[in-house]
């Protein structure tokens, strides 16, 4: 039976190469909501965005995900992204001799999204502007010799621009200075405000979460979700770490 929440994973196990990573995570995210995915390193965070988008480098091993009513667990990443999931690169590219419009272009064209070539340039050039990116940048190789707060831009722009359903931003283990910081806290209102999006934010930096209403807080700890709550978890996660969270799982 198809259920309301945009995502859903039930039971979701998963494996790299014969190591279990995840076990039995169910998870449900509700169109227009922002929920945060808290955990201490190694976890399986990241793992499990890379699971939610398809990664190859991953197999499930039981359960289920379930994306916008249809079942995505044996869907390509390729398929996936069409059907309006965006997992935000933790190492962002760099192909030296493709200008960024040019990439953006084939992004958007990969994706089946019908706009002309007047109108895509005219769009990025707004969102390159609401974002603060000068616009010279469009025209220079993508991602070569840009600073760690221009390819966050970048990474904003693309989420702009194709307006997935569903947003899984992976900002953990990136070392974001304060200008990237910012950039991203930026994209994610806009993305908000702009598409009406929804959020899975996996982060330490939880400075970049001030201007969002969150709406649920997931806990991570071996694999496992083992709390959930409201916004208030994160102050206390500030405030105290994850131990509690360690305890309650191996007293199970
Ligand atoms: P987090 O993002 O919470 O820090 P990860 O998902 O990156 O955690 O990693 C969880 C665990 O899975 C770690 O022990 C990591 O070494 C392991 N792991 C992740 N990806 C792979 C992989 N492709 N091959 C082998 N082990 C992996
Ligand atoms: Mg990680």
């Amino acid at each position: 039976m198809a259920s309301s929440f945009l995502l859903s994973c039930r039971g979701l196990s998963a494996a790299a190469d014969e190591t279990p990573i995840l076990h039995d995570v169910d998870l449900e995210v509700p169109a227009g909501e922002v929920h945060v995915l808290m955990g201490p390193n190694g976890a399986g965070k990241s793992t499990l965005g890379h699971v939610l988008m398809g990664d190859p480098a991953y197999s499930v091993t039981s359960g289920s995900v379930e994306f916008d009513g249809a079942d995505i667990t044996e869907l390509s990443p390729d398929k996936r992204s069409r059907a309006g999931l965006f997992l935000s690169f933790q190492a962002p590219v760099e192909i030296p001799g493709v200008p960024l419009r040019s990439f953006l272009r084939a992004m958007v064209e990969g994706r089946g999204q019908k706009m002309k070539n007047k109108e895509f340039r005219k769009k990025i050039k707004e969102l390159a502007q609401t974002l603060d990116m000068d616009p010279a940048y469009l025209d220079r190789e993508l991602g070569v010799g840009f600073s760690g707060g221009e390819k966050k831009k970048v990474e904003m722009l693309q989420l702009l621009l194709l307006e997935p359903k569903l947003a899984i931003l992976d900002e953990t283990d990136s070392g974001l200075d304060v200008d990237a910081l910012s950039v991203v806290s930026r994209g994610m209102e806009l993305y908000r405000e702009q598409c009406d999006g929804t959020l899975l934010i996996i982060t330490h930096n939880t400075r970049i979460l001030e201007h969002l209403n969150v709406d649920c807080v997931h806990v991570m700890v071996s694999g496992r979700l083992v709390a959930a709550g409201p916004s208030g978890l994160i102050d206390e996660i500030d405030a105290q770490g994850f131990e509690r969270f360690e305890l309650d799982n191996s007293a199970e």
